[in-house]
């Protein structure tokens, strides 16, 4: 402990506290608090605001209401797309819920868009294949417009109001309280008025998103930034298969929104600087809906190779103006907004410029598909971290392996989010008195804070400064986005590791200029940071050390999948500073049926 600070800390006790009210949180929490259990939701922005409101395209559920249909067609197709890395118990489970879910979430009130006979409307997305992908393309995804996040959160927000959750708003999650019994409670900042609460709990749920943010162009909001994983690797725990990236095939060229996946779902394409309809070449008979790496690999090869658009050839076209202004203002007015906006374009009559953009971290910290965070002990890959537990984006569980299907993700959250307050209730039988906690476990977090708000930094510039955060960062994105893209070689990504390792050393040199502790959004960027720094070095050492091309992972100089070697999930941690990695063997054998063996991967 190298700080002793007298600062206050209010102490509050809840059965649960969870960190994160995107669509993960707030239906873990549901769950909870519809029992009557007093639970808290901490994060650090208007519950709404979560990235859950920007998801567009829908949610997958073998409804069958559009294409005949079934959960097990959906299990294969989410294995497949995950190039077999996904844990097939978690998958089977999913897969099986996510009929069941939709429904409740219409009950709930979350306002679908419907068919003529009033059921609930599905659209095709890419890698939905019908009978194990023999049978023709599948409409599996459950939308609301081109807003069906939005909905999703609201409804989530409502029912959570009408259940008693306690809302704590604009707070900041510092530090994990572990000890050898488990994890305990967290600690966290006040935004809005400065100060440090220790929130005591008998579970604590990770439900922190994704870290978009570490690359430079991303889909991803600016909160996005990992700060679960860094919780996390700050307690000495793992995270899981960091090095799978998922860059969606259309953002919009130069700044990043994300034009869903649904334009191509409802018969939109891609052309090249030729005019070419590309995709025909690469994935004959999915063409554009092919799975996301493979149509952001075709991109990134048709503009490497000279045809892609515009004055630098560094774009392709996404084509939709012949769907018919009627169509695109009715399914698609997001996308219609979006690209006005950012792209100056009209898409009713003009084609949308899009590039390959970070979108969606495949990896994140290890849970069982209880939602229980588990680390890797000596011949036990599976021990649980009692009292922790992480779900979402920022949870790693495994479905989605190497390479995420559209539309499994706002499924995920709200499949694992339940089956987590599910488990969490179990414990709280079990668990029925808050523990006394060591009397200075608050003392790391509020040294977090300290840090910032004491700190000089050292005068790098010899101008009274230290290094400028802002400038700071954008190095660190512009790293990973160089080293760390759609493509990699060994001698890139080692160019990248040692750039990015030699940024993280430089941290300490770091300040900022507010020294205040009421709304200090520099203070909170710095947190964020260090959580992002935390989490792009050990997405850089995984990705340099995985010899292999997989989903999402894609190597010019290991171009083939290596299922002797390399079917296996990474654990990185940071222990003194360093990083280090391990590995432990992807589950394979599913909760009822048969396994999926891996085969060569085609759409
Ligand atoms: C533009 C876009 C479109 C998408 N479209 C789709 C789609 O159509 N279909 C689909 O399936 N998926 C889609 N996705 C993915 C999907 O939306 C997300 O993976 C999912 O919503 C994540 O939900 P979550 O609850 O895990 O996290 P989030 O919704 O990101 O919520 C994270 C929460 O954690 C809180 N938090 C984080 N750190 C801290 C901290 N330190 N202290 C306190 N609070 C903290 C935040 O305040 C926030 O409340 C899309 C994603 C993007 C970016």
């Amino acid at each position: 402990m190298a700080y002793l600070s007298t600062d206050k800390v209010e102490h509050h006790f809840h059965d649960v506290v969870i960190i994160g009210a995107g669509g993960a949180g707030l239906r873990c929490a549901l769950q909870l608090a519809e029992q009557g259990h007093r639970v808290a939701v901490v994060s650090k922005v208007l519950p709404t605001r979560s990235h859950t409101v920007a998801a567009q395209g829908g949610m997958n559920a073998a409804l069958g209401n559009v294409s005949s249909d079934h959960w097990h067609w959906h299990m294969y197709d989410t294995i497949k797309g995950s190039d077999y890395l996904g844990d097939q118990d978690a998958i089977e489970y999913m897969c099986r819920a996510a009929p069941q879910l939709v429904r409740e979430l219409e009950h709930q009130g979350v306002p679908f868009s419907r068919l003529e006979n009033g059921k609930i409307y599905q659209r095709p997305f890419g890698g939905q294949s019908r009978e194990f992908g023999e049978g023709g393309q599948a409409s599996r995804t459950c939308a609301a417009a081109d807003r069906t996040g939005h909905a999703i959160l609201h409804t989530m927000y409502q029912q959570n109001l009408k259940s008693g959750t306690h809302f704590y708003e604009e707070y900041f999650a510092l530090d994990l309280i572990t000890d050898d019994d488990g994890c305990q409670g967290v600690m966290v900042w006040d935004i809005a008025k400065g100060g440090y609460h220790l929130f005591q709990a008998k579970a604590v749920i990770l439900a922190t998103g994704g870290a978009g943010r570490i690359f430079q162009t991303t889909t991803n909001a600016n909160i996005c930034t990992g700060d679960g994983g860094a919780l996390v690797l700050d307690a000495g725990l793992p995270v899981e298969d960091m090095e799978f990236f998922q860059f969606h095939p259309t953002g919009i060229a130069y700044v990043g929104p994300l034009i869903t996946e649904a334009v191509r779902g409802e018969g939109g394409y891609l052309v090249n600087g030729d005019g070419e309809r590309f995709m025909e070449r690469y994935a004959p008979t999915a063409k554009d809906l092919a799975s996301r790496d493979v149509v952001s690999r075709a991109i990134a090869i048709e503009i490497k190779e000279g045809r892609g658009c515009g004055p630098k050839k560094d774009y392709v076209l996404l084509k939709l103006a012949h769907l018919g202004e009627d169509m695109i203002l009715s399914k698609l007015p997001n996308i219609h907004e979006l690209a006005l906006r950012f792209a100056g374009v009209d898409c009713t009559k003009e084609d949308i410029p899009v590039q390959p953009t970070a979108h969606y971290t495949m990896g994140g910290v290890p849970t069982n598909r209880f939602g229980e965070v588990v680390r890797q002990h000596a011949g036990a890959d599976d021990a649980v971290v009692p009292g922790l537990y992480a779900v979402g984006e920022g949870a790693c569980v495994s479905v989605h392996g190497a390479n995420r299907l559209g539309g499994n993700s706002l499924l995920e959250i709200i499949v694992f989010g339940r089956a987590c307050g599910n488990r969490v209730m179990k414990r709280l039988k079990e668990h029925r008195y808050h523990p006394k906690l060591d009397a200075d476990c608050w003392q790391d977090g509020v040294a977090r804070v300290r840090r910032w708000l004491d700190g000089a930094g050292d005068d790098v510039h010899g101008n009274g400064h230290g290094e400028r955060l802002a400038v700071f960062r954008d190095e660190m994105q512009a790293i990973m986005q160089r080293y760390f893209s759609v493509y990699r070689t060994d001698k890139v990504m080692s160019e990248g590791v040692n750039q990015i390792e030699a940024l993280a050393e430089r941290m300490q040199s770091l300040v900022i200029e507010d020294k205040n502790s009421v709304f200090n959004t520099e203070l909170i960027e710095a947190l964020e940071l260090e959580n992002l720094m935390a989490l792009a070095r050990v997405t850089a050492a995984g990705a340099l050390a995985r010899k292999e091309s997989r989903g999402a992972h894609a190597r010019d100089d290991y171009p083939e999948r290596d299922d002797v070697c390399w079917m296996q999930h990474t654990l990185a941690s940071i222990l003194n500073n360093k990083v280090s990695l391990a590995y432990k063997p992807v589950r394979t054998v599913p909760m009822t049926v048969d396994t999926f063996p891996p085969k060569k991967r085609v759409y």
